[in-house]
Parts: structure tokens; sequence; C-alpha cells
């Protein structure tokens, strides 16, 4: 299974999860245009089965109905984001939704997809993908699992990618989730130190940031990454960085900080993209 940020960031964000056979467009922020010349260079050539939406902002959503209509593949998300696609002027080819922390196949798939809430607005969700799930729903019905870790044990053949950004803060239940993931692809949107003397930033703005529903910061990141084992753990992705008030040596040491080993690799999802991973 192979995982591309296309693009990382407030301005727009974009990647691909894709197998042998399937192919996932996680976000549309980004124009056609740039989405489809930066799919051509990760070296994908499958046409998208869905485009997964994590919430109603325009950096992950705006463009989601357009590629939808492109590539003739439903765009997937919460019902809480869906009137988000529900503009006359700018309707998906298919629109499907979710309820927040259900997973789901799509008929013939090997993947399967796990939703979970995340506190950034009403309706958000990260996902956790995982190829080689065999639980026997392969049928097209939505239905809750239960448990979010990936089933069988860590030699079986199961492969997961967790995509958690725009987060606010990190809950027990995102914790569970992405405790198993072969790569975790999370949100160091800010430096703490470097927010706090940007003076571009108003008080309020800086506040807002900050409340546990806006972003992530290096510091959180460093915390969640000590606070578990990661038994199959080998990539981190860091994604959404702020270009204002965050720089990728600072995200990267603080992920290395966070894990206190080195047989984990630490990307910058926001800077020479796109940026292709296997699992
Ligand atoms: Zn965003
Ligand atoms: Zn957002």
């Amino acid at each position: 299974m192979k995982y591309a940020i296309l693009a990382s960031g407030s301005s727009g964000n974009a990647s691909l999860v894709w197998t042998e056979r399937h192919c996932l467009v996680v976000e549309a922020g980004i124009p056609m245009r740039k989405l489809t010349a930066a799919k051509s260079i990760a070296r994908c050539v499958l046409k998208p089965d869905a485009i997964l939406v994590s919430h109603e902002h325009d950096d992950h959503a705006g463009y989601a109905a357009e590629a939808s209509r492109y590539w003739h593949c439903p765009v997937l998300c919460s019902r809480e984001t869906a009137p988000r696609f529900q503009k006359p002027h700018d309707v998906p080819w298919d629109l499907r939704t979710f309820a927040v922390g259900q997973g789901f196949t799509l008929p013939e798939w090997d993947l399967r997809i796990q939703t979970v809430a995340v506190p950034h607005v009403q309706g958000a969700v990260g996902f956790v993908i995982t190829e080689g799930w065999e639980g026997g729903e392969s049928n097209g019905q939505p239905k809750n699992s239960g448990s979010y870790a990936v089933e069988g044990d860590a030699s079986s053949k199961t492969r997961s990618i967790a995509i958690f950004t725009d987060l606010g803060s990190v809950t027990d239940e995102i914790r569970a989730a992405v405790a198993q993931v072969h790569l975790l692809a999370i949100e160091a949107d800010y430096s703490v130190g470097m927010m706090a003397e940007n003076p571009e930033y108003p008080e309020q703005l800086k506040k807002r940031l900050m409340a546990g529903y806006g972003h992530l910061s290096n510091d959180a990141i460093e915390n969640l990454l000590a606070s578990q084992p990661w038994p199959n753990l080998k990539t981190v992705a860091l994604i959404h960085g702020s270009r204002r008030n965050n720089l990728s040596v600072l995200a990267i040491a603080a992920a290395r900080r966070g894990l206190g080993r080195n047989n984990v690799g630490v990307a910058c999802g926001w800077e020479n993209l796109p940026l292709v991973m296997e699992v």
C-alpha cells in the first residue's frame, strides 16, 4: 500500500492511498490541475475509487465535488459535512455519507476505512485505512466495527495508514485508533514558541488556534508519540505545518523526542512534495 502527500497545509490538502487495484483520494483542497499533475508525478496511474473528505473546510473539501465529477467517483464524508456539498453550483458526481466513528468497505475492495471523531469541527474525522483486512465485510454495507485494532497479529499481512489532520487535540479514542498503525500521518501545525512570538497573529486568533479544537502543536505530537509503544509503526509523516508558525526541523525534532528511538522514519509532509511512502 502506498501513501502520497500531494499538498499539505492551510492553503490546500490532498493525498492518495493506493494498492495494486484501488486508489483513494484523501482530501481534495487543491485545484484539479494541480491534483492531477501531483498524482502523475507520484506515479499513481489508477483512477480513484472514492474521495474521502475529513471535514467541511475549503483546504480539505474545496475541490472535492469537482474531482468527483472529473473521475466519476463518490465523495465520502460524514453526515455533518455533507451539507457542504449541497450547493447547487458545485455538486459531486455522487455523494455518500457515513456516521462519525463508522467503519466500512466498498464493493470488491481490499481496503477497509475506519472513521474516528476529531475535535476540530462538528462532523470532522480522521481515517485509518487498512489493506488486507479479512473481516468478511465485503458487501459494501457500512457497518460499525466496535474496535479499531487491526485484526491479526503483527506478522499478518494487514497494513494500515492513519491520516489525522486538523485535530485541535488528541483524544483517548484517537490514541486507541492509531495504536497499531504502520504509517501515521498527523498534523504538526505549529510550534508553540513561534506562534507566541508571531506579531502577525492577533492574540484572539492565537487563543482560538491553541484552544484544543484548532490545530495540533509540535508539543502535542511529542506527547502523543511518547504515550504508547507503537508496535507496528514504521513511518511518521508530519502534515499541515503552518509556514508562518512552524519549521520542519522543529516538528521533526519533536517527533523524534517523542518516539525516543531511531527505527521509525520521520518525514516532513509539507516540503518537497509530492512525497511518496510505502507500508
Ligand atoms: Zn486544514
Ligand atoms: Zn480545518
